[in-house]
């Protein structure tokens, strides 16, 4: 108590009393000092990065520090095409992310356009339509055009977006042919631009775990891969299933996660392609792209994968690594999030399956971070446009294989990761 409160209760009037209380009270701690924490527990501050000291002991997974960079450092993206992905995914993975910021929104659909930029403080300036697109020259704002449109305009926008003089992040699959894609790396090279793949699983803690996994024996030699992504879709005619604008059926889209995981995962490029596709005619999804598509890949070092993609059976994304000593993979494998990964082995009389879950973090903030980073290091992204090429070369022959019913060889290329660029730090 201190001495005025004291005086007042000692001698004071009862509306003295009130004042004085009052002001003793203003005077007085929030909490006891008794209930007070160090202050070292508030967290530090260098600069404008805060850091806060770990809750829980060392024997628990701590989260990612928070550390990310002020409006001004972050590079601007134009989002172009506001679908699905843009508006469930991507813009929400900003708030995530520390390197980048959303700039601008392209979109054919005015009020769409007007009511994201709302919601996300997107300036009324910085929205474009499809015909305006290359005025994007013009603003500074813009360092990255981020392309999320169906796949056979990606071509057109990241040739477009490179001769505006800024670097592309490209959804997959990168295009709907190999001509269209060197295409597209040829344009970004010829303008000094930086062009990626947004291949977020490359980037993701789970996949690169599997990768160094497989990298260093950890269970022995692999023998053998198998992966399958798919999903039950609606009969809605939307572009996935028109030919012209998808490029394909269920390879191109879901399919290529389980052909690229056996090519960043082994690191090698494959020798021989099978392939078959099933196409029922009957059911409206299927007039123009194949439902089913089963394939085969036969690598250098003798690991054969095989993979299986479709469009009319429930949802199931699982990738599994058959190795000497272990299997080990990830079920779910290729989603946003819950991705699990496992690990199935002896363990003294039995076998045992363990499962590792990871922080979860948005697989698009942390593959925009990290092109970010390569472009600001001035060094290739880790999934170039090399990287989407040579997918598209392998679709391309398994549909070979499938029309021709056998096996399509290919050139063989010797030394690993012929396609990436340096692995980014890890995150999460
Ligand atoms: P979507 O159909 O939901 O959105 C596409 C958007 O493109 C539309 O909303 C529209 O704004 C615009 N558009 C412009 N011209 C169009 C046209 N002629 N027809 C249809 N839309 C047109 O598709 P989405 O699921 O957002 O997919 C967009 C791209 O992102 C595709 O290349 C797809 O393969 C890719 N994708 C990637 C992932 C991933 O995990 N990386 C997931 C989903 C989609």
């Amino acid at each position: 108590m201190t001495d005025v409160t004291r005086r007042a209760l000692v001698g004071g009037t009862a509306a003295g009393l009130a004042g004085l209380v009052g002001q003793a009270q203003a005077a007085e701690p929030a909490v006891a000092p008794s209930a007070q924490q160090p202050p070292a527990l508030f967290g530090a501050t260098k600069g404008d990065q805060v850091s806060l000291p770990p809750l829980h002991n060392d024997t628990e997974v701590q989260g990612p520090p928070p550390e990310g960079q002020p409006p001004a450092r972050r590079l601007g993206v134009a989002v172009v095409g506001l679908g699905h992905l843009s508006l469930e995914q991507i813009i929400p993975g900003f708030a995530q992310s520390k390197n980048v910021r959303l700039a601008a929104l392209v979109s054919g659909e005015r009020d769409k356009a007007r009511a994201i930029a709302a919601q996300h403080g997107v300036d009324e300036r910085n929205l474009y339509d499809y015909a305006g697109f290359d005025a994007l020259k013009d603003n500074p704002d813009v360092d990255i055009v981020y392309i999320v449109l169906p796949n056979s305009m990606h071509a057109e926008f990241t040739v477009r977006a490179a001769q505006a003089g800024k670097h592309v992040l490209c959804e997959k699959p990168m295009a709907t042919s190999v001509a269209d894609a060197q295409r597209m790396v040829d344009a970004c090279r010829q303008a000094d631009r930086r062009l990626m793949i947004a291949y977020r699983l490359q980037y993701n803690p789970v996949h690169r775990q599997l990768i160094a996994m497989t990298r260093s024996r950890e269970f022995g030699p692999v023998r053998a891969i198998q992966a399958t992504n798919g999903q039950n879709d609606a009969a809605n005619g939307q572009w996935r299933q028109i030919r012209a604008l998808a490029g394909g059926g269920s390879l191109p889209d879901v399919g290529l996660y389980c052909l690229s995981a056996f090519r960043y995962l082994t690191g090698e490029e494959p020798v021989e392609v099978t392939g078959q596709i099933t196409q029922p005619k009957d059911d409206p999804r299927f007039r123009e792209i194949e439902d089913i598509c089963a394939f085969t890949l036969r690598f250098p070092s003798g690991i054969l994968a095989t993979g299986l993609s479709n469009y009319s059976a429930h949802e199931s994304r699982a990738l599994r690594i058959m190795a000497a000593d272990a299997w080990y993979g990830a079920d779910p494998a290729f989603g946003y999030d819950n991705l699990m990964l496992q690990v199935g082995r002896k363990q003294g009389r039995s076998n045992v399956v363990e499962q590792r879950r990871y922080a979860s973090h948005n697989q698009f903030a942390t593959e925009m971070d990290a092109f970010a980073e390569a472009i600001r290091a001035g060094r290739e992204p880790h999934t170039p446009g090399e990287e989407g090429l040579a997918d598209m070369r392998l679709i391309e022959a398994i549909y070979q294989a499938a029309a021709g019913g056998s096996v399509v060889r290919l050139p063989r290329v010797d030394g690993l990761d012929t396609t990436r660029g340096p692995v980014p730090a890890q995150e999460g």
